[in-house]
C-alpha cells in the first residue's frame, strides 16, 4: 500500500545521511516503510527481497514477534537503568547466554551501542590490559589493509580504508596495517577458503621486528572482512597469525560484528575457523538489527587482570550512558532465543553448499570476475570500469532494488547476506535477478 512517505525526502538538508551523497539520493529515493520476513516493503508499496540482512544484521529475517514482543514488554516495565555501578537483570542475563555461546574461556562481555564503540572497547581494553600487568610500553596496534572496524577514531586507525582516514587528520599513533589477502590472481572462484595467502600473515613477524614486540598490544582483524568485499581467510591464515601473537604476547582481536551470529554457519567465525582470539567485537545480529547493541568478549586472563588490581580500583574507566541499555538486552534475549529455537545457525551451515552452487553459477556472466563464498556470505566481483562516476557494481544495486532486489555493494563488489531464514526459492531468485541484470549494465 503507498503512503506519503516519499513527500517527506524532497528536503534532504535535515537529515544528513551516512555515507550517502545526499545529492545522488534526491535523484531516486530508496525509501523502505515496513518489514516482514525475507522481505521490505518500499513507500510505493513494492516488495524488496532482502539479500542484505538490512546492513548485515537482521539474521533471523524481519519483525520477528517474539523480538518485537520483548521489547514492547520491556520498554513498558523497565524503559532504562543506569549502567555505572548499578545494573538491571537483563544485562547479567544476556551477559551470561552470550558467554555461553562463546567459544572457550571468551567469557566476560562488555556492553557497547555499535560495532565502532565494541571496536574502541576492545583496542582500550586491550592496552590498559597490558598496563595493570606492568606492561605498559605496549600500546601498538596492528590492524590491517582492507579491514574495516567501523568509524570511530580508532576504527579508522586500525582500519584499512583509505577513504574513511584521509579525511580525518593524523588518526591514532603507532598503527601498522597487515597486507590484505585479496588475491583475484590466485584464488579466483574459490569456494569456501582460498588455497593461496597464508604466508601473507608473515609480515605480522616483519613488524614484531620493526617496534619489538614490548611495544605491541594487539592485532584487530576480521576473520572474514565483509564491507571491503567478502575476503575469505586463505587456509591457514588466521592460524598462522593467532601463533604469531602468542609467540610474543600479542593479543588477538577478532572484529566479529558481521560474522558473528551465524553468517557463517556458526554462532561466530572463531568457532568455523577453530582459532580462538583473545577478545571478540561483536554487534548486528545480537539483537537482529532490532535496537542499537554491541559486545566486546573477552577472555578469563584479561577480566582477571582487571579484577586483581587494589581492592578500592574501579577496574575500567570505561562505559557508555546506554551500556547494556535494558531494552536492548531484553531484544538480544529473546534474539537468542529465535537463534536457538530455530536452529538458525545450523540452518546456515545446511544451505551454504546450495548457496554456493547457485551463487558460482553466474560465473561466466558478463563483467564477473570472481565469485566467493562462506556460509551464507558471497561477494560477486565485477570488471572495474574506467571512466564513470559510479561503479557496476553501484548501477546494479540500483537496477536490483527496481526489480525487487537488495543487494550491498563495495567499489565493484557485491556482496550478498540474507537471513537465514532464506529460502532455496529465494537464493534462486537472487542469482537470477542478478543473471538478468549484469550484462546490462554496460
Ligand atoms: N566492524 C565491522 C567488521 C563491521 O562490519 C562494522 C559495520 N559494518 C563495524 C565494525 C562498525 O559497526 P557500526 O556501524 O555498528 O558502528
Amino acid at each position: 500500500m503507498p503512503d506519503d512517505t516519499r513527500s517527506t525526502v524532497n528536503n534532504l538538508r535535515p537529515f544528513w545521511m551516512p555515507f550517502t551523497a545526499n545529492r545522488q539520493f534526491k535523484a531516486a529515493p530508496r525509501i523502505l516503510v515496513s518489514a516482514e520476513g525475507m522481505y521490505y516493503t518500499t513507500d510505493d508499496g513494492r516488495q524488496v527481497l532482502d539479500a542484505a540482512a538490512g546492513l548485515w544484521c537482521v539474521n533471523a529475517g524481519h519483525s520477528r514477534k517474539p523480538i518485537v514482543e520483548a521489547v514492547q514488554k520491556q520498554v513498558a516495565k523497565l524503559d532504562y537503568a543506569p549502567a555505572f555501578q548499578m545494573g538491571h537483570p537483563g544485562a547479567f542475563e544476556l551477559a551470561s547466554r552470550l558467554a555461553q555461546l562463546a567459544p572457550a574461556d571468551l567469557n566476560s562481555v562488555f556492553f557497547c551501542n555499535s560495532g565502532s564503540e565494541a571496536v574502541d572497547t576492545a583496542l582500550k581494553i586491550a592496552i590498559a590490559y597490558h598496563r595493570a600487568r606492568g606492561d605498559g610500553t605496549r600500546t601498538r596496534i596492528i590492524g590491517r589493509e582492507r579491514g574495516y572496524h567501523g568509524v570511530g577514531f580508532g576504527g579508522i586507525s586500525v582500519g584499512g580504508i583509505v577513504t574513511n582516514r584521509k579525511w580525518f587528520g593524523s588518526l591514532l599513533t603507532g598503527v601498522d596495517h597487515l597486507p590484505h589477502t585479496h588475491d583475484i590472481a590466485k584464488n579466483a572462484f574459490s569456494k569456501g577458503q582460498p588455497e593461496h595467502g597464508a604466508n601473507l600473515a608473515d609480515e605480522l613477524e616483519r613488524i614484531v621486528t620493526l617496534h619489538d614486540a614490548s611495544n605491541i598490544a594487539a592485532v584487530i582483524v576480521e576473520p572474514m572482512a565483509g564491507s571491503t568485499g567478502v575476503l575469505i581467510p586463505p587456509k591457514g591464515y588466521l592460524e598462522k597469525i593467532r601463533a604469531i601473537c602468542d609467540k610474543h604476547g600479542i593479543l588477538l582481536i577478532f572484529d566479529e560484528v558481521i560474522t558473528g551470529f551465524g553468517r557463517l554457519g556458526s554462532a561466530f567465525a572463531a568457532e568455523k575457523f577453530g582459532v580462538i582470539p583473545d577478545m571478540m567485537t561483536t554487534a548486528k545480529g545480537i539483537t537482529n538489527g532490532v535496537i542499537p547493541m554491541a559486545a566486546v568478549f573477552a577472555r578469563d586472563g584479561i577480566y582477571d587482570t582487571f579484577m586483581n588490581g587494589p581492592d578500592n580500583a574501579i577496574e575500567l574507566f570505561h562505559g557508555y550512558t546506554y551500556s547494556g541499555h535494558p531494552i536492548a538486552c531484553a531484544a538480544g534475549l529473546a534474539t537468542l532465543d529465535v537463534y536457538r529455537d530455530e536452529g538458525l545457525f545450523q540452518r546456515a551451515a545446511d544451505l551454504a553448499p546450495y548457496f554456493e552452487a547457485a551463487l558460482h553459477s553466474l560465473k561466466g556472466v558478463k563483467h564477473v570476475i570472481d565469485i566467493r563464498n562462506l556460509g551464507l556470505v558471497g561477494g560477486i566481483e565485477l570488471e572495474p570500469r574506467a571512466g564513470k562516476p559510479t561503479a557496476r557494481a553501484f548501477e546494479t544495486f540500483l537496477k536490483a532494488y527496481e526489480a525487487g532486489l537488495m543487494i550491498r555493494t563495495t567499489g565493484d563488489i557485491i556482496a550478498l547476506s540474507p537471513p537465514l531464514i532464506i529460502e532455496k526459492s529465494e537464493i534462486d531468485r537472487i542469482v537470477e535477478t542478478l543473471a538478468k541484470i549484469l550484462p546490462t549494465v554496460e
